[in-house]
């Protein structure tokens, strides 16, 4: 059974009075339950969070989203102390993409550059040269000098990439993330008959047919800005439902329509995301507990393809 009001309030209470007596900073990201984001010190896509990790003086990091967000965070601050809510917060996309894996395709093409979405564990960024987030990697691909691309571990948001760089060959990872890949046209097309104004916003990691009955394809902090700004009244989301949150703030004139099964996990709910809760924020940051730590030649030499990107945007 989920927290009463008055329970969340002093649950939220302590999570504030605790980060101020500590020095913690949390972290969110916008697919996180919206009570979170509520108390968060910044929301953000994976990119922007990676952005305020590095920039933050805070002792201790609290990263409420996946593993691999959190491993970001430490392997860009490997002084501070990163807390993570939930171990049990992986990411299915990311644990498709193996080291080894990497490494035999690398012999296969030692010509190509590895790209690796950040989605991925910290030993696949060992051997990457360079990572992206859905919003920059085309900038980044195209900022490389190979020719050829091993595009690791998102197949839809690689050729999503290839179609807009055509004179780069790509080896695409057959990786997919289960929420967007399973939101298909026939979840959307009928919500496009009953708001015919609609535009449909999706992001590019759903499934090749989804994108391209799409109006818009970007990155989370991609679609806030085009579904909040658009002309159209009504907008229907392609994206995890967490995001509903962030649109409804920041324009909240506007409808947002998301799939009806949205809350259900395999269509676009990442149950992952969700395993964070308020509960599991206070126990972290009041115990320490669950602090992210890798071994200093994995954080040496997954920070590379991490800062290559960030140099390069
Ligand atoms: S939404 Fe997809 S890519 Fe993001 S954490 Fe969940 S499974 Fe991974």
């Amino acid at each position: 059974m989920g927290n009463t009001v008055l329970e969340q309030n002093e649950i939220v209470e302590k999570i504030l009075d605790l980060k101020e007596k500590k020095n913690a900073v949390l972290l969110a990201h916008y697919y996180q339950r919206g009570e979170i984001q509520d108390i968060a010190d910044y929301v953000g896509d994976s990119l922007e969070l990676a952005k305020k990790a590095q920039e933050t003086d805070a002792d201790i990091i609290v990263f409420a989203g996946v593993k691999f967000m959190a491993e970001t965070a430490k392997i860009l601050n490997p002084d501070k102390k990163v807390l993570h809510p939930n171990p049990e917060s992986g990411c299915p996309m990311a644990d498709m993409a193996t080291m080894e894996g990497v490494i035999n395709l690398k012999k296969q093409h030692p010509d190509a550059a590895v790209v690796s979405y950040v989605n991925t564990n910290a030993d696949v960024k060992t051997v990457s040269d360079v990572t992206v987030t859905s919003r920059n990697a085309v900038k980044v691909v195209k900022a490389l000098k190979e020719d050829k691309i091993i595009f690791v571990p998102d197949q839809f948001l690689g050729s999503f990439v290839a179609k807009q760089v055509p004179e780069k060959e790509f080896i695409l990872w057959k990786g997919f993330c289960p929420p967007h890949f399973n939101l298909s046209p026939e979840q959307l097309l009928p919500l496009k008959e009953q708001y015919p104004d609609a535009k449909i916003a999706v992001h590019p990691e759903c499934n090749t047919e989804t994108v391209k009955i799409a109006d818009f394809v970007g990155s989370t902090s991609q679609i806030i800005e085009y579904a909040t700004t658009c002309d159209s009244e009504n907008v229907i989301i392609g994206t995890e439902v967490g995001l509903k949150h962030m649109l409804e703030k920041v324009n909240p004139n506007k409808n947002y329509i998301f799939p009806v099964n949205a809350d259900y996990c395999g269509t676009v709910h990442c149950c992952d995301m969700k395993k964070n809760t308020l509960d599991k924020i206070l126990e972290v940051l009041d115990k320490e507990i669950n602090e992210i730590t890798l071994p200093e030649d994995v954080i040496e030499k997954a920070a590379r393809p991490l800062k290559r990107m960030l140099e390069i945007v």
